[in-house]
């Protein structure tokens, strides 16, 4: 398989604040097509050190994809660097100082004569089109492979390596392509699934498997290479159902799917509609719901209700319950639930009430632990849970556990 070294030009990627994400991206692409990521690195806006960085690439590579770096300013060290390093000198190409001048004058603004340096090109490279931004990008081709400089913004760069990089790259992957397919999975411990899954992994060596660990839930992927995509999906598919199998209900969903969007569409599916009351959590699982597109043709809305004054005024929650078992109890969680449910007119309700820290909690239940309250046309239950982690943490994983304990419900 061909290989492509990433470089990610920019200062502030070395900073705590920004996270390279494009090579994420370019990768997933890449694999795709037939290509291998064999090394990636991060370079600041620095010229000797970038120089380097793409001497050393385009010695191990067959193709280097640079991003970022060409914009107008000083700081934008990218095409300079590259015509070195290549040892070709950049040309000044007047019809895109001129696509150039037409974009500011759309804009209705002068053009800055930095601009110019984005009217550079390396002799003999290509300038690859930009309709959504200033900087256009670069590809310059060599004996089986390529030097490809790409601008930062992820909105500038996605589409213009879709519509103009892939199709000259395409001739120079290999004779296989990279297949993946990932499961996304609810509540395992990562040492628990593995060890649920690892008898199955001998019975299909060609599948290379990666399990992967986020705050709220685990992935795993299937990685299988094919002459075609049909060919390693072939490889892969029966470990896909060799996990499902094994973890049965863990298993919520697929590549980039929420727990709120599968619960959405199971919500659609089955025509029922949502409402939520919130203490503990605020309105994240309002927030998460919501965030998935068409979410309004089965949430209703949810009460962010935080004082007992607010559960009991606008849930219905009665006083003398919240003063005998406090207002993170799970007859509370219950009243919560049932009070929105009555109120909303929908058909499911989820009640979060609990103790995210860092003080609060009781003895009986320190911080961490919540009551989730569940209502539904078979009636109201409550769950406890107790999480570990900082409040950001706790909130985040009663949220989602609120979300699932709803999706299993629906499959019931
Ligand atoms: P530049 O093309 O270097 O002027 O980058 C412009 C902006 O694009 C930066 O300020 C970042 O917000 C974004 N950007 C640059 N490189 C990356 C990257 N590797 N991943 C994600 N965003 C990036
Ligand atoms: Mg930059």
């Amino acid at each position: 398989m061909p290989s492509v070294e990433i470089i990610a030009v920019g200062s502030e990627l070395l900073t705590p604040e920004r996270v390279d994400t494009n090579s994420l991206w370019l990768t997933a692409q890449l694999n795709e097509l037939g290509f291998e990521v064999t090394a990636k690195s991060i370079i600041g806006d620095q010229r000797e050190r970038l120089t380097q960085a793409y001497r050393q690439a385009l010695a191990s590579a067959d193709v280097v994809i640079s991003t970022g770096g060409l914009g107008p300013t000083e700081d934008d060290v990218t095409r300079d660097c590259a015509a070195e390093a290549l040892g070709v000198p950049l040309e000044h190409w007047e019809s895109l100082w001129d696509d150039l001048k037409a974009k500011f004058a759309r804009m209705g603004r002068p053009i800055p004569e930095n601009n110019r340096r984005q009217a550079s090109v390396l002799q003999g490279g290509e300038s690859l089109p930009n309709p959504h931004g200033t900087a256009p990008g670069q590809w310059f081709g060599r004996e089986g492979g390529a030097l490809v400089l790409l601008p930062g913004p992820p909105r500038e760069l996605k589409p213009m390596f879709s519509n103009h990089v892939m199709e000259r790259l395409r001739p120079l992957a290999g004779a296989s392509v990279l297949v993946r397919r990932t499961l996304k999975i609810y509540g395992l411990g990562e040492s628990a699934m593995d060890e649920m899954l690892a008898p199955l992994y001998p019975r299909h060596p060609e599948v290379t498997v990666t399990t992967l660990f986020t705050a709220l839930d685990l992935e795993v992927h299937l990685l299988a290479s094919g002459a075609t995509s049909e060919l390693g999906l072939r490889k892969v598919t029966p470990l896909e159902l060799a996990v499902r199998e094994v973890l049965g209900l863990y298993v919520y969903g697929e590549t980039a799917q929420s727990l709120a969007e599968v619960v959405g569409q199971q919500l659609l599916a089955a025509g029922k509609t949502l409402v939520t009351a919130e203490s503990i959590t605020g309105g994240l699982v309002a927030q998460r719901v919501t965030e998935v597109p068409g979410s309004s043709a089965y949430f209703l809305g949810g009460f962010v209700t935080y004082s007992e004054d607010m559960k009991h005024h606008v849930l219905g929650v009665p006083e003398g319950m919240l003063a005998q078992f406090s207002a993170v109890s799970a007859p509370v969680a219950e009243a919560m639930a049932a009070g929105a449910r009555a109120r909303s007119g929908a058909d499911y309700a989820l009640s979060l009430t609990g103790y995210a820290g860092p003080d609060g909690g009781t003895e009986e239940d320190p911080v961490g632990t919540a009551y989730l309250g569940l209502a539904g046309p078979a009636g109201v239950e409550s769950r406890r849970v107790k999480f570990v982690g900082d409040r950001e943490l706790v909130r985040s994983r009663c949220a989602q556990a609120a979300l699932d304990w709803l999706r299993r419900a629906l499959l019931a």
